[in-house]
């Protein structure tokens, strides 16, 4: 039976209102999917879709973990994360929950257990 795997995958890059308004990534950006089209070529992969959202940083209290360095947010401050927009579902796997603990943000990986944003809490 014949199948198809359908893999994403996610990256990221900071940039600010300047740069997004002179398109000065666009350029970067279009060399670097031609260089993935030919490698995923390589693996037999067809690179078909890719979406690049922008996310502001403070209105959404984005922060890096103070323990990991992955991405979050910190709920505590935002408690309605993405306000469930559909357009950021699969980023819940690039941008975990955290919170504050101890005066530091932390993802919910790192927050302990008994935290609110903890990852088993
Ligand atoms: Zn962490």
């Amino acid at each position: 039976m014949k199948q198809i795997a359908i893999r994403k995958h996610f990256s990221y890059f900071k940039t600010n209102s300047e740069e997004i308004q002179s398109n000065s990534f666009d350029e970067k950006l279009d060399q670097l999917d031609e260089e993935l089209r030919a490698v995923f070529k390589k693996y037999g992969l067809e690179m078909v879709e890719r979406q690049t959202q922008f996310l502001p940083i403070q209105k959404l209290s984005i922060f890096h973990c103070e323990q990991c360095n992955q991405l979050m947010v910190n709920r505590d401050m935002n408690p309605t994360k993405f306000d469930s927009n559909g357009l950021y579902d699969d980023l819940s796997y690039v941008v975990l929950d955290g919170g504050t603990h101890d005066g530091k943000n932390l993802c919910e990986e790192c927050l302990p257990f008994a935290h609110r944003w903890g990852h088993y809490s």
